[in-house]
């Protein structure tokens, strides 16, 4: 303390500041008055965003009860979705409200860039716990056009010191096997358009190659899995490959992936065009054929692709291994050869 005090003197001072205000809330220097004014100064001009948060989930949650009185205990005992969504994080994309699905009607992971790679643990628990323990029949894998994750992949340097560009590394890696086709793009819009749509397939992929998925089809459970694409613009979603449903019959796979070797199925324009003419009997808009031949063709190849991935069997690592081991008795022979001819 300085001179013109001790800790002794101060001390019953402060002591009689707390036991005069508490016995008096009116009072300006009341400990309260900083909450009442803070509560007072929210009330005129709804300053704390929360507050306003809370008496909307107060409404609807009066509105739903007096709907449905037994709404939330149903929802309590039970969740049964028959839906997983992997989606976007982008707040304009919320899985619930453009399905116009309920509460307990679709399981969701959000993420930026609608990624399903291997090594997200969150994602993949997400996908461990609505296979196995909510049994989803469907999944639903789910980009958007104009995405910024995607854009950045594009655009940001690689070098960049963030968290995101590492995160988008594999929608990096999508650009790359595509390089082609998007620089043969006009811009950057549409380049970031065509390649939201191959991250899609690319995401859905990994869906389909996880072991989830494919023991969950190993054992038989119905499974089907779809990718789609959102559009800001309108409001709408469009299928863009799907549904893969497959057994997981190893045998199959395996004759699928022999067959068709290591060359996806291609189909040039013209095939796509002729296959858009055959769909005229079938009626609806020409871009309505048009998207779902590009969904056909996309599901026979993310198909293909899911057959050369399980299809990777013992067989083809053990001829890997004999050709290791034939080329490491070559070497050894060669170097006992030397051994003897040096000895002489
Ligand atoms: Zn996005």
């Amino acid at each position: 303390m300085d001179s013109n005090g001790t800790v002794k003197d101060v001390l019953p001072g402060i002591l009689q500041h707390n036991v005069s205000n508490s016995t008096d809330p009116d009072s300006p220097s009341s400990p309260l008055s900083p909450i009442r004014n803070q509560l007072a100064q929210r009330r005129s001009f709804d300053a704390d965003p929360l507050d306003k948060l809370l008496r909307k989930n107060k409404t609807w949650s009066a509105s739903r009860i007096s709907e449905d009185p037994e709404y939330f205990n149903r929802l309590c005992t039970q969740q049964a979705p028959e839906y997983l969504w992997i989606g976007c994080s982008d707040s304009r994309v919320p899985a619930n409200a453009i399905l116009g699905l309920e509460p307990g009607e679709v399981f969701v992971q959000r993420n930026v860039g609608n990624q399903a790679t291997h090594t997200d643990l969150n994602c993949m628990s997400c996908l461990e716990y609505s296979v196995k323990e909510l049994k989803v029949r469907n999944i639903i894998l789910c980009g958007h056009y104009g995405c910024g994750a995607v854009r950045a992949a594009l655009k940001m340097p690689s070098k960049t010191h963030n968290l995101v560009n590492c995160w988008i590394s594999d929608i990096r890696e999508c650009r790359n096997q595509h390089r082609a086709e998007l620089m043969a793009l006009p811009n950057l819009e549409a380049q970031t358009d065509r390649l939201c749509e191959l991250n899609v397939l690319r995401q859905t992929f990994h869906v389909c190659t996880s072991p989830v998925v494919q023991s969950a089809w190993d054992r038989g459970q119905s499974l089907h899995i779809y990718g789609v694409i959102y559009s800001l613009k309108d409001g709408l979603i469009k299928k863009l490959v799907g549904p893969i449903s497959k057994s997981g019959d190893f045998a199959h796979d395996q004759a699928t992936f022999e067959q068709r070797g290591n060359s996806f199925v291609g189909y040039d324009s013209v095939d796509r065009e002729r296959m858009v003419e055959e769909l005229s009997p079938v009626g609806g808009s020409y871009r309505s054929r048009v998207d779902a031949v590009n969904a056909y063709i996309n599901t026979m190849e993310v198909n293909n692709r899911i057959a050369q991935h399980v299809g990777w069997t013992e067989d083809f690592t053990a001829t890997e291994a004999k050709s290791t081991v034939a080329s490491a008795a070559a070497v050894a022979a060669d170097v006992a050869t030397l051994a003897v001819s040096a000895a002489h």
